[in-house]
């Protein structure tokens, strides 16, 4: 059985509106199990829902929330997220202001780097007006020929700390735990080999922190973080106790990234996320 938890559409940063991507993930990868997991909103939830269940899929509804542990942007996923939660939606509204908000700041940085009309370009490719991401920016500096690929704009300028980097406000670690439990759902820790921390003592830090908030699983497998991790986020899992989750991280076919549901299944000694499910 295929079975992918995290995911993005058009609603985020991805290339497939929720349908199709729900199609795709059927037909490419046989995915029988799926979660849409969009950056901070739950707007394409329905539609992939609606898509996902005429193709025989379970259809899981989820989010991955922008948040911070201390300065260091960490994400999220919720799943069995109820996207009609109050208490969600008003601190879903928070980060689509700081998008919002950033964006225009991005746009700013990069005219005053030479590059006009980006925020505008950004902007246009966001199907989502108010989820505008940094990878909108990075496909318009491709488009605009002023680097070759999107990982040149993400090293050069978009990144942390590069040339049009702006630090952004998103929800506390604590905080985006608490609103996915509000709304039902279980707090996994998104691809934790992503985070680029000096010493992996203090991923591990992290890690344990993000137990002790309440957080239920971390995501062994992903599509998104090197193989190295799977061992080292099993091992984890086990010493803290903590559900694990695979996911491709799939935006879309361009890049190395795995296809929806391709990303390999758990290795054996962990519990699956989908027991909580
Ligand atoms: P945002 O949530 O708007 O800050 O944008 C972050 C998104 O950009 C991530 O979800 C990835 O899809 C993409 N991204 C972030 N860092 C990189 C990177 N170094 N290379 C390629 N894509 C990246
Ligand atoms: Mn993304
Ligand atoms: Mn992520
Ligand atoms: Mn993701």
């Amino acid at each position: 059985m295929s079975i992918d938890l995290h995911m993005h559409s058009t609603s985020s940063d991805g290339a497939l509106n929720p349908a199709e991507l729900m199609a795709f993930a059927r037909e490419k990868g046989g995915v029988e199990t799926v979660a849409l997991t969009d950056h901070d909103t739950v707007q394409g939830v329905a539609e992939a829902r609606h898509a996902a269940e005429a193709l025989g899929m379970r259809f899981i509804p989820g989010i991955e929330i922008s948040s911070l542990w201390g300065s260091k942007c960490i994400h999220v996923v919720g799943l069995n997220v109820d996207p009609a939660s109050k208490k969600m939606l008003y601190r879903l509204k928070h980060l689509s202001d700081c998008r919002v908000q950033r964006a225009a700041e991005i746009g700013e940085k990069l005219s005053a780097l030479g590059f006009p009309g980006l925020h505008e370009a950004a902007l246009k490719l966001s199907r989502n007006k108010l989820n505008v991401s940094r990878m909108h920016f990075a496909q318009a500096m491709v488009q605009a020929k002023i680097v070759r690929h999107i990982q040149e704009a993400f090293d050069k300028y978009l990144g942390e700390g590069q040339r049009a980097y702006i630090p952004t406000l998103w929800l506390d670690i604590a905080t985006a735990v608490e609103v996915i439990h509000e709304a039902g759902g279980v707090a996994v820790l998104a691809h934790p080999g992503r985070y680029k921390f000096p010493e992996l003592w203090q991923l591990e830090a992290l890690v344990k922190d993000f137990r002790q908030m309440g957080g239920e699983a971390i995501e062994v497998v992903s599509g998104s973080q090197s193989a190295e991790y799977i061992q080292i986020c099993c091992d984890w899992a086990r010493r803290y106790d903590f559900y694990a989750s695979t996911g491709s991280d799939f935006h879309s076919e361009i890049g190395k990234r795995p296809l929806p549901g391709c990303q390999g299944a758990l290795p054996s000694g962990v519990k699956s996320v989908l027991r909580l499910l």
